[in-house]
């Protein structure tokens, strides 16, 4: 059986979305510790029944309301986390995200394009300072992340990113820039966290179907009023898989 992760404290943003909750059952199968944080109570309270169901009484997960758009508020519930699990945290999943409009660019809405960037690139990076600085302060040894000649990586951090972030997306300006700052901001914060023994890397999934959220992504890129899309989310859908 998969053993890797029997034991770790894992943290997951997000935790009531569609990512999350599947992260969180992932993690609560294999005999993790999850802290499941989310601003949608509901939607955490429903990932907690989901892995309860699936899982049992075995899992080991908590339900942390949180807004990662307050600093304070982070601040306090990582703390919480941390001392709720021992005074460790192996590893962070940085997930929580906000697609913003679906409009071309002249139309979008300032306004709107800095809460994106507030919740996917501000909110990604203030969840990761602080976790980060309590897993550098669990090194036990200051070997500078060098063990016997190899680099040891004991923590690891895993921001979501998106392939919005990668060719130019219409109609969503504000959110494939955040996606594109969220890579930067990797690069960037895994070589300042190496010495300390921490990994970050991103992924970057593409738009998955089908399902609600391909559908629901298909209406608005059919509203959107860019050319880039027919008016009719049916075809939409063909001609973004080719068909
Ligand atoms: P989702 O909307 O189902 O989940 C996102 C979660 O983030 C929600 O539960 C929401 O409540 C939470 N959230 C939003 N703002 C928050 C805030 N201020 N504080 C705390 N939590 C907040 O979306 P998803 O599909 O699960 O997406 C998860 C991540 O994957 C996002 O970062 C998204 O941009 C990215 N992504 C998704 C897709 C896709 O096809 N679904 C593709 C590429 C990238």
């Amino acid at each position: 059986s998969d053993d890797r992760f029997r034991g770790k404290t894992i943290i997951i943003t997000g935790a009531g979305g569609n990512f999350g909750r599947c992260g969180c059952l992932y993690f609560a199968r294999r005999g993790a510790n999850v802290a499941a944080m989310d601003n949608n109570e509901s939607a955490l309270n429903e990932t907690l029944l989901e892995v309860a169901d699936a899982v049992g009484s075995d899992a080991n997960i908590r339900a942390y309301p949180c807004d990662v758009t307050d600093p304070a508020s982070v601040e306090g519930t990582v703390e919480t986390i941390y001392v709720d699990f021992g005074r460790r945290i192996d590893m962070l999943w940085n997930n929580a995200g906000y697609q913003g409009q679906i409009r071309p660019t002249l139309e979008y809405d300032p306004s709107d394009f800095a809460r994106v960037m507030n919740i996917n690139v501000t909110g990604m990076f203030v969840v990761l300072q602080s976790v980060a600085r309590r897993m550098a302060s669990q090194r036990d040894d200051k070997s500078g992340g060098v063990r016997n000649g190899c680099v040891s990586h004991p923590f690891s951090i895993v921001n979501t990113a998106s392939v919005a972030a990668l060719r130019g997306t219409p109609a969503m300006v504000a959110y494939a820039s955040s996606k594109a700052a969220i890579l930067a901001m990797t690069v960037s914060t895994a070589k300042d966290l190496a010495p300390h023994g921490i990994r970050v890397n991103a992924i970057s999934p593409a738009l998955i179907g089908p399902g609600v959220l391909w559908t629901r992504q298909n209406e608005l890129h059919a509203s959107s009023g860019s050319p880039y899309f027919s008016s009719d989310p049916e075809q939409v859908a063909k001609d973004k898989i080719g068909g």
